[in-house]
């Protein structure tokens, strides 16, 4: 026995060693895990401009933050939950730079990220006054209001747990740079927060803010619209500014909003919302030209082609408001007394989504209008995930607040979005009750949809009445949906002589059960990007497979009579010739090169396409180049690929055959 203990105690270097690498190789893992984590966002939830407020929702996460005893995982502590850093540090993030957090700090930071889904730590040591560059143009600098004439306002400020620093912040910045005598009043509405720093410790600080600031608090949490709508109760002020808990407001932002609706009360005006960063909080100018619709998923997204501007006399007067088709929703200004007579917001709509899609379409659609002024620049802190819980499941609250908005505004086309929008179907319609809506747009006497596709977004990329709507596929004469289809075709009366767009669509509309029921989705090949996951706005190179299902349904395709073949989110169907030779892959890019892309659509020549009903080519009109499927090598990875290129026609060429399967799209 003695022996042995002898023994042991010789080896205790090697316990201790042993024990020291267990304990390494345990906080790899825990840090590993925590990064990975981090990394684990698909599709930021909001495009950051030429981002997003809102974004593709089915991709949308959720954190949800575990309030327990906290854990070496990461998962926060009711104490990590409740407590104030802010610590400010002097200049930290003035003019809007970022900032750069300790490398001893980096863990904690990776923690604290999830409580708001930005980096608090960053957050906590920017002063809450920070300064900001001036992000106008010259022309809005120069330009002068009659500041003593315009409307008063009330900036409401809604939030649930928001953290500490950002909310103060954001309310600095509206009375720093905000003209004395036209704020009236900040009215915060807490809807229903838990955080403890947001009771009594909030009402000590804003009790004794140079502006009035009042505080409303939501019995329970109901969402930003509830929310918003008690705010709006209370205020007094002419104009009615909603913001985001996470904004900060630069120079000159008050006067544009105010002066444009003084001169039109019928006008809902935004700011350009700038980016603040969620990683580091540095200040990003965003362009002034974009303009918000939605996709047909009715999530929000930017676009950025030109737009007319609101400019008598002067056409080119670059600080006149652009109309815009959609609003992102966060932050806006509205006459008050306008806000309710075009019937405020539908109070049943829930925590959050689609009360920015239920505004667009009612705005627009009942007579007033919806503008971005390019003089008013607002930061907001874009998230990749939601940081709070979604009371009712997130994805049914989503659905049931875009079936209410559908419903109520868009008459053919809400079958659409519920019949392709993930979490929708036709009978969610069902599940809701928009009496009291569909009410309002009577003694509205609004306008239908088809009006405003027509007129207030005329660039818009959903199906219509004159649209070919369905999949595209591809006649490689093998299948028998490829045999039977150029069959029917060849049945048409009159193929031979028609070329036109229009009357194809009208041969398949009228046939649209016959074709439809052609196509075998387990066999047959339908035109879709190549890569399932590429950002929308690059170039994507073209492919055919699955007709089954494509994430952002990008496997179905609107034409127009114009000849534009349109699909999810803008995008288009362009011929572009690779810069160097013809169809020939480049050296040392990793993308696979074609002269047929997918990419945002543009009134342009490259993107408009013929249709042959006796040949069942599709040509690009302009080079008279056929569309086909070659291989083709990947010039990087050397794999080989599939691709749909353009070529010289040939009839008796099989690959350069293509079929139109339509879809239903209303009832
Ligand atoms: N909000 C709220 N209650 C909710 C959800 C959101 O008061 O149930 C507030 C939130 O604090 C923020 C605003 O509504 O001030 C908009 O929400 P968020 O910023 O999450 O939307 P996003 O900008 O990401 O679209
Ligand atoms: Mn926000």
């Amino acid at each position: 026995m003695g022996l042995r203990f002898q023994q042991l105690k010789k080896l205790w270097l090697l316990y201790l060693f042993l024990l020291f690498f267990a304990f390494f190789m345990f906080a790899i893992s825990i840090n590993l895990y925590v990064s990975s984590i981090q990394n684990a966002e698909v599709e930021p939830r909001h495009p950051k401009p030429p981002p997003k407020r809102r974004s593709l929702w089915p991709y949308k996460n959720i954190v949800a933050h575990y309030i327990g005893k906290g854990d070496i995982f990461g998962n926060m502590t009711a104490d990590d939950y409740n407590i104030n850093q802010f610590e400010p540090k002097q200049g930290e993030g003035a003019d809007g730079r970022p900032v750069i957090i300790p490398p001893r700090d980096r863990f904690r930071m990776q923690r604290f990220f999830r409580l708001n889904s930005f980096n608090l730590l960053a957050s906590d040591r920017i002063p809450l006054n920070r300064t900001l560059k001036d992000y106008r143009t010259p022309e809005c600098r120069d330009k002068r209001y009659a500041s003593g004439d315009l409307p008063t306002t009330s900036v409401i400020i809604v939030f649930h747990n928001e953290a500490w620093s950002v909310l103060l912040r954001t309310i600095t910045s509206v009375i720093n740079r905000s003209p004395k005598h036209l704020l009236k009043e900040i009215i915060l509405v807490d809807d229903a927060s838990d955080r403890s720093f947001l009771k009594r410790q909030l009402e000590a600080y804003i009790d004794v803010l140079a502006v009035p600031t009042r505080l409303y608090r939501m019995k329970e949490r109901s969402g930003l619209v509830p929310a918003r709508l008690m705010g709006a109760q209370h205020a007094r002020g002419e104009v009615l500014t909603f913001l985001d808990a996470h904004c900060e407001c630069s120079r000159g932002w008050l006067e544009p909003l105010l002066a444009r609706i003084k001169q039109s009360r019928e006008v809902v005006i935004c700011p350009v919302i700038d980016i603040i960063s969620d990683d580091n909080f540095s200040y990003t100018k965003t362009f002034e030209n974009h303009w918000g619709a939605f996709n047909w998923q009715l999530s929000f997204r930017w676009f950025s082609s030109d737009r007319k501007r609101q400019s008598t006399p002067k056409p080119k007067d670059v600080t006149m408001p652009v109309a815009t088709p959609g609003m992102a929703g966060g932050l806006f200004a509205i006459d008050r007394k306008y806000f309710y007579e075009m019937g405020a917001y539908d109070s049943n709509m829930r925590i959050w989504g689609g009360e920015n899609v239920e505004m667009s379409f009612r705005i627009w659609q009942c007579g007033g209008r919806i503008e971005i002024s390019p003089c008013s620049h607002v930061g907001h802190i874009f998230r990749s995930s939601t940081p709070y819980t979604f009371p009712g499941g997130m994805s049914e609250v989503l659905a049931s607040n875009l079936a209410r908005a559908a419903t109520v505004w868009m008459d053919d086309w809400q079958y659409f979005v519920m019949l392709y929008t993930s979490g929708l179907s036709l009978s969610s319609k069902d599940k809701v009750n928009v009496t009291e809506r569909i009410a309002l747009r009577e003694k509205l006497q609004c306008k239908p949809f088809s009006w405003y596709l027509e007129n207030i977004w005329p660039e818009h990329f959903f199906p219509a009445p004159d649209r070919f709507f369905g999949k595209i596929i591809w006649l490689d004469g093998e299948t028998e949906c490829a045999q039977a289809y150029s069959q029917h075709m060849k049945n048409l009366p009159g193929r031979a002589l028609s070329r036109e767009w229009k009357r194809t669509f009208e041969e398949i509309e009228s046939k649209s059960e016959e074709f439809m029921s052609l196509i075998d989705l387990e066999r047959d090949k339908c035109l879709r990007p190549l890569h399932d996951d590429v950002p929308r706005s690059t170039l994507q190179p073209v492919t055919v497979g699955d007709c089954t299902s494509h994430a952002q349904s990008m496997d179905m395709f609107v034409i127009t009579p114009k000849g534009q073949i349109m699909t999810n989110d803008n995008v288009c169907l362009t011929y572009r010739p690779p810069k160097q030779g013809s169809i020939k892959l480049l050296r040392n890019r990793n993308v696979t090169l074609s002269n047929i892309m997918l990419t945002q659509c543009a009134v342009d020549s490259s993107q408009f396409w013929t249709y042959d009903m006796d040949t069942q080519q599709i040509s690009h009109r302009e080079t008279k180049l056929c569309l086909t499927l070659k291989s083709a090598t990947n010039a990087k990875t050397q794999k080989a690929e599939k691709v749909v290129l353009s070529m010289e026609c040939n009839f008796k060429d099989i690959t350069q055959k293509w079929g139109l399967i339509p879809l239903p799209w209303r009832m």
